[in-house]
C-alpha cells in the first residue's frame, strides 16, 4: 500500500487509537503511535506479559462469512485472552494488518458499522477492534499496514503483572480443583449457525446445476439445494470446531464459483474469498440470532476474571480455551505434569451448544484454572459464573491424561480441538 491511501489510512487510525486510549486508562504505555517505537513503562514490581496471535483469512475468519467489526474484535480477543490466561493488565496492543487493496476502499455505502459514516472494511475492523481495546483499557500503541493478496491481522498484546505472580499452566498439583469461567461450546455452536447462514446467502448467489457450476459432488438428492452445502453442513453437525476445515474447503469450493485451484483448506478458502476479492460479502446477521452467534462473533476475553484470580492468589494454573477444553486442558496437565478428571454432567454447556461443543469446540475464549481444594472461590467473578467441572488427579503411567465421567463410566477423554499443522501451539 503506497501513497496518499495508506498515509491517508494511517492518520485515520492515528486518530482513531489515540481518541480510544484517551478515553481509556493508560496503564503503562508512555508513548504510543508516531515514533519510531512505542515506549512501555510498567510499574515498580511488575513485569511484562507478551502474547502474539495470527489472524489469517480463510483459516481464523472468512470475508463472506465474518462482517469486519467482528474480525477485529475477533483478532484483539484472541490476544486479550492470552493475557486473562496469565492474570495480566493490558498496557498496550500492537496491530500489523496486511490487506488487500479492495479492502481499504470505501464501498459508497453505509453498511452497518458502530462508527456513522465508516465504509470500508478496514475502517469496519477497527470499529470492532478499538471497542473491545476501550473496553478493556488497551491502548493500540503502534502496528504496521502492507497491501497483500490475503487479509492477515497479526496482534501483540502487552500485559503488565506483579513480578512472580503470573497464572501459569504449570502449577496444578494432584487433589486441585478444576474450574471454567463462563460456559463452553458457544462459538462452535454460533459458527456452525453462521456457516448455515452464509450457505444459504452463498447458495441464493450461485449458478446452481446446469449453469456452469463445477462443484464435484454426486451426492445431490435435495432438489435446488447445493450438494455441497449439504454435506457442508452434515459434517458440521455436532462436532466441535476440527470440522471448520472442512466447513471451509465446502463453502470455499463453492464460492470460488467454479474457480477452485487447490485442495488444500487455504487455497480452497482463498479461492472463495478472491473469487470477488472487491466485494467481501458476509451475512447480514438477523437480529433474533445475534444472541446465538455472539459467543463466536463476539467472544469476551475474560480479563477482570484472569486479574481477579492473579491477585487474589487462589488458582494454583490456569489457561485460555482457544482450541477446546479437551485440548487446552491437556496443554495443562502437560505442563503440570498431572492428569485430569472432567465429570461430564457438570461441564457448563451453552445452551445452544452440545456435550461435544462444549469438549472439543474452540474460540471460547473462557479460562480453565485449577486451585487447591481448600480454596474458597466466589460463585461468580465479575459478573461471570464460575463453575467447578473436575478435579486434577495423579498422572500414572499407561493411563490417560484426561479422564470424562459419565453415567456410564469413566472414559478417556481424547484432545479433539483446534491444532494447526496437527500439533500443538507454541
Ligand atoms: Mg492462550
Amino acid at each position: 500500500m503506497r501513497g496518499r491511501g495508506e498515509l491517508a489510512l494511517l492518520t485515520e487510525i492515528r486518530e482513531r487509537a489515540a481518541h480510544a486510549a484517551s478515553r481509556s486508562q493508560i496503564g503503562g504505555l508512555r508513548l504510543g503511535i508516531g515514533d519510531d517505537c512505542a515506549l512501555v513503562a510498567p510499574r515498580r514490581g511488575e513485569e511484562l506479559a507478551i502474547t502474539t496471535d495470527l489472524s489469517i483469512a480463510g483459516r481464523h475468519f472468512r470475508l463472506d462469512w465474518h462482517q469486519p467489526e467482528a474480525v477485529g474484535h475477533r483478532a484483539l480477543a484472541r490476544g486479550l485472552s492470552d493475557l486473562a490466561a496469565m492474570g495480566a493488565r493490558p498496557v498496550a496492543a500492537f496491530l500489523s494488518l496486511g490487506l488487500p487493496r479492495s479492502l481499504t476502499l470505501a464501498s459508497g455505502r453505509r453498511q452497518g458499522g458502530l462508527r456513522p459514516g465508516s465504509s470500508s472494511w478496514v475502517e469496519r475492523f477497527f470499529d470492532g477492534f478499538l471497542a473491545l481495546a476501550e473496553a478493556h483499557s488497551t491502548p493500540l500503541a503502534g502496528g504496521d499496514l502492507a497491501e497483500s493478496p490475503l487479509a492477515v491481522a497479526d496482534i501483540v498484546l502487552v500485559g503488565a503483572v506483579p513480578r512472580g505472580r503470573a497464572l501459569l499452566r504449570s502449577g496444578a498439583k494432584p487433589g486441585d480443583l478444576l474450574y471454567v469461567t463462563g460456559t463452553l461450546g458457544g462459538a462452535a455452536a454460533g459458527l456452525v449457525r453462521l456457516a448455515e447462514l452464509a450457505g444459504r446467502a452463498a447458495e441464493s448467489a450461485l449458478p446452481l446445476k446446469g449453469t456452469g457450476s463445477s462443484v464435484k459432488d454426486t451426492n445431490s438428492s435435495s432438489k435446488g439445494r447445493s450438494p455441497g452445502l449439504k454435506r457442508m453442513s452434515f459434517s458440521l453437525k455436532g462436532t466441535g470446531f476440527s470440522p471448520y476445515i472442512n466447513a471451509m474447503e465446502q463453502l470455499g469450493t463453492l464460492a470460488s464459483e467454479g474457480k477452485s485451484t487447490g485442495n488444500s483448506p487455504a487455497n480452497a478458502s482463498c479461492c472463495g474469498a478472491e473469487a470477488r476479492p472487491g466485494r467481501p460479502n458476509p451475512p447480514r446477521i438477523p437480529k433474533k440470532l445475534e444472541a446465538e452467534l455472539a459467543p463466536h462473533l463476539y467472544p469476551q476475553p475474560r480479563v477482570r476474571q484472569g486479574l481477579w484470580l492473579q491477585r487474589h492468589g487462589l488458582a494454583s494454573a490456569a489457561l485460555d480455551v482457544s482450541d477446546g477444553l479437551s485440548t487446552d486442558l491437556a496443554h495443562l496437565c502437560q505442563e503440570s505434569g498431572v492428569a485430569a478428571e472432567v465429570d461430564a454432567a457438570l461441564v457448563p454447556t451453552h445452551p445452544a451448544a452440545t456435550l461435544d461443543q462444549a469438549l472439543h469446540g474452540g474460540e471460547d475464549y473462557e479460562l480453565v484454572f485449577t486451585a487447591p481444594a481448600s480454596a474458597r472461590l466466589p460463585r461468580s467473578i465479575a459478573g461471570v459464573k464460575i463453575t467447578r467441572i473436575g478435579r486434577i488427579v495423579k498422572l500414572r503411567r499407561g493411563q490417560p491424561a484426561l479422564t470424562l465421567l459419565t453415567s456410564q463410566g469413566p472414559q478417556p477423554l481424547e484432545p479433539h480441538g483446534w491444532e494447526h499443522f496437527s500439533s500443538a501451539r507454541i
